[in-house]
């Protein structure tokens, strides 16, 4: 049987930058995706300076503070336009050492596998968890080509992961939040418009621009699970958004409706009770999968990634009992915080009863009057967030 030192599941943005981590500190990695190939959906992605700084771990922070649009200037308002709080993005830079900043996933999983060696990521290959492994047993996943053997298994096979059912068997898995999310990217609309988050009665718009002329617009709105527009989704846009403010109604003038793409939300409410099992650790949103309210599921995974990299140490060095209870230990309480955060921002987000709109529209206008940091204060404990110290390769002796 081929031995493989550590073996990744799912070539997410997870998987993948825990790919990448693992191949600089020396382990030989084999990522198997599903997927036929690479592309992740149109759609883009956030990426906090928490992240920015894991990323730098892996020598990848620059390049995509390079390609990323910083973000963050512009603010909350209401579906007419009135400004509920203003941020700026150089606000964000001074608070937290670093910008918010948005790139296509696309760019982000090209850099990723452009880190690399070639053939490091096989797709079209569905994979199962047979055995987590034991200090003595290697850990075994099988593909419709064969079993593999590996030291390490890495298990990013995201929110509907069958490695965490087959681990935890007792976990009740992901619950419908009560919200579904549609998301889009198209150029930018021909009017000038500040990038903005808009909160509305149950529901939610926001628009954002890329580096490369297009925009990345997303919304929220809360729905039973499962439900489809009769229509289109694009019509079922135009009903819930097409008379808020500027540029949602040009935004959807101008959208194809194959582009729209709609997911509903579930999300981890319940804690596992560890993030590794055996030889097997769990990442991302296999891990904690988290309302998108802080824009945080993608952050998390990277920060996972390079922190469970730094205790699996090198393969020579690495004793799985220490090292990934050590994982657990750093990631499990941080990331249970936020998905607890994620899921009360939502629920704000998602008030419907005019009372309670009118309420926290006042609030929100208060507070940020009084205090402009209002919008980043919510990402204190977060965005703060520093690699461990020596997870930086060059320092492992
Ligand atoms: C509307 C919306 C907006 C969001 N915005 C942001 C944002 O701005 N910033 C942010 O940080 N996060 C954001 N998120 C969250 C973010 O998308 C996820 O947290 C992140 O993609 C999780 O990455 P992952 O690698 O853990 O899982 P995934 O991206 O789900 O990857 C899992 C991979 O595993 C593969 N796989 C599954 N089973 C198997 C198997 N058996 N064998 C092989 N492969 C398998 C899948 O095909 C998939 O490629 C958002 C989420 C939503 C819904």
């Amino acid at each position: 049987m081929p031995q493989h030192r550590a073996v990744v599941l799912g070539a997410g943005i997870g998987g993948l930058t825990a790919a990448v981590a693992l191949h600089r500190r020396g382990w030989a990695v084999t990522v198997l995706e599903r997927a036929a190939d690479l592309a992740p959906v149109g759609a883009g992605i956030g990426l906090a300076p928490n992240a920015l700084r894991a990323l730098d771990v892996i020598g990848l922070g620059d390049r995509v503070r390079a390609l990323a649009a910083w973000q963050g200037a512009g603010g909350m308002r209401s579906p007419d336009g009135r400004w509920l709080a203003r941020t700026d993005a150089r606000a964000a830079a001074a608070r937290f050492g670093d910008p918010l900043v948005l790139l296509h996933r696309a760019t982000l999983v090209e850099l990723l596998v452009s880190a690399l060696p070639a053939d490091t990521v096989r797709t079209g290959a569905p994979a199962t968890l047979d055995h987590p492994g034991d200090a003595g047993t290697p850990a075994r996943v099988t593909t419709p080509d064969g079993t593999l053997e590996a030291e390490l298994v890495v298990a990013a096979d995201g929110i509907r992961s069958a490695a965490r059912a087959a681990l935890f068997p007792a976990h009740p898995g992901p619950r419908y939040s009560g919200c579904t999310t549609w998301r889009l990217v198209i150029p930018a609309p021909a009017q000038p418009f500040a990038p903005h988050e808009t909160w509305g009665a149950g529901r939610l718009w926001g628009t954002q621009p890329l580096k490369d002329g297009r925009i990345y617009a997303y919304a929220m709105a809360a729905a039973p699970a499962g439900a489809q527009a009769p229509d289109s989704e694009l019509a079922e846009l135009l009903r819930l958004f097409g008379d808020w403010h500027h540029p949602v109604p040009e935004i959807l003038a101008a959208a194809d409706p194959d582009a729209v793409l709609r997911h509903d939300v579930h999300h981890l409410t319940d804690p596992l009770p560890a993030y590794h099992q055996g030889r097997t650790a769990l990442l991302g949103d296999a891990a904690h999968a988290m309302m998108p309210s802080l824009g945080q599921g993608g952050n998390q995974a990277v920060e996972d990634a390079v922190v469970l990299a730094h205790h699996a140490r090198t393969p020579d060095a690495f004793d799985p009992g220490r090292d990934l209870a050590a994982y657990t230990a750093d990631r499990l309480p941080r990331t249970t915080a936020i998905v607890r955060k994620a899921a009360r921002t939502g629920a704000l987000t998602l008030v419907s009863a005019r009372p309670a709109v009118a309420l926290r529209d006042t609030l929100v206008r208060t507070v940020s009057r009084f205090g402009p940091g209002f919008v980043l204060r919510g990402f204190d404990g977060i965005a703060d967030w520093r690699p461990p110290l020596d997870a930086d390769p060059s320092r492992v002796s």
